[in-house]
């Protein structure tokens, strides 16, 4: 399945595109409004509720049904409209998973997820689509020419959008490199890219779209250090406008997070930022000095 995506043009206008994911957030979290008495459990970002782009409350999850062990246990936490959050953890903790539920692949065997203030089984799937963007680690299906690819949820972009995104997402010269340019068929799987290019390919569809949450599942090593480094500030500059949630393998990513969820056997082990984790929690310190390449005291 080509993963729907949406983002937020941040060099056609900043106001004006601020606006425009502001508004997008008030559509998400606007309509009836639930009662965020019993909205602040363990986790729970202050503030109003149309101030929280994703909520888990106690959720439970289990592929295989109620019977097999959980994946997930009593996973509650909040993401903000606006911000950086990572999610770190084991292999085979369950951030995988996380995105998965967001992404309405699946229901939670018990407790409740919302977006924008509203229970995800209340949205229909289309509307989850609309409001979410997914960048995933391995794109599993892409073919046809790379504008096709890139205007997949968004037919209407013009040519100075596209040329846009693939700046943004540090592809304009590989393309510009290309026998036919955008217009070049990439084959099945995307055949003829690297994996890096195809993840910059699906971030700049990302960045086409217009989400209120960008799901990013980071690469551990496709991308070089300049395209990284060109990478981050695009997706600093994005979190000023709509939710991105990253499952993070790179230090750069977990200390520009504005809120980092620890996830250790399917449960929460632990929230905050770089700083406050490695102070406070060991298997944190010990993610920092190996997955995150050995300099977790930067
Ligand atoms: P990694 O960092 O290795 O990608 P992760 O933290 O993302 O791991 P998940 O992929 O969410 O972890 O997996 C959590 C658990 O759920 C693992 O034990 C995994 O084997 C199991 N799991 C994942 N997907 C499925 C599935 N489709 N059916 C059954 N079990 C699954």
């Amino acid at each position: 399945m080509v993963s729907p995506l949406v983002v937020v043009f941040v060099s056609f206008g900043q106001f004006q595109q601020g606006r425009a994911a502001v508004q997008r957030v008030d559509e998400l979290a606007g309509i009836p409004q639930e009662d965020s008495g019993a909205a602040q459990g363990a986790g729970a970002a202050p503030g109003p509720e149309h101030d929280v782009a994703i909520r888990f409350r106690d959720v439970y999850f289990s592929y295989d049904g109620a019977h097999s062990p959980p994946v997930l246990s009593a996973v509650s936490f909040a993401v903000p409209a606006r911000g950086l959050t990572a999610i770190v953890g084991p292999s085979g903790a369950g951030k995988s998973t996380v995105f998965h539920l967001v992404e309405g692949f699946y229901q939670p065997t018990r407790g409740h997820i919302q977006l924008g203030g509203q229970d995800l089984e209340a949205l229909t799937l289309d509307t989850l689509r609309a409001h979410i963007g997914y960048v995933q680690q391995d794109i599993t299906t892409m073919r046809g020419t790379i504008r096709e690819n890139l205007v997949y949820a968004r037919p209407e972009a013009d040519g100075r959008q596209i040329e846009e995104a693939l700046r943004m997402a540090q592809l304009r010269e590989v393309v510009a490199k290309l026998p036919e340019g955008v217009d070049t068929r990439v084959g099945e799987m995307g055949a003829g890219l690297s994996g890096g290019e195809r993840q910059r390919l699906s971030i700049a569809r990302a960045l086409l779209q217009r989400p209120s949450v960008l799901l990013l599942d980071e690469a551990t090593s496709q991308l070089d250090a300049k395209s990284e480094s060109a990478l981050r500030r695009v997706l600093h500059d994005l979190a000023r406008e709509c939710a991105i949630v990253a499952i993070a393998h790179r230090l750069s990513t977990v200390v520009d997070a504005d809120q980092i969820i620890v996830l250790s056997h399917g449960r929460v082990q632990a929230t905050g930022t770089h700083h406050e984790l490695l102070g406070s929690d060991t298997l944190y310190r010990e993610l920092a000095g190996t997955q995150f390449g050995g300099h977790p005291n930067r």
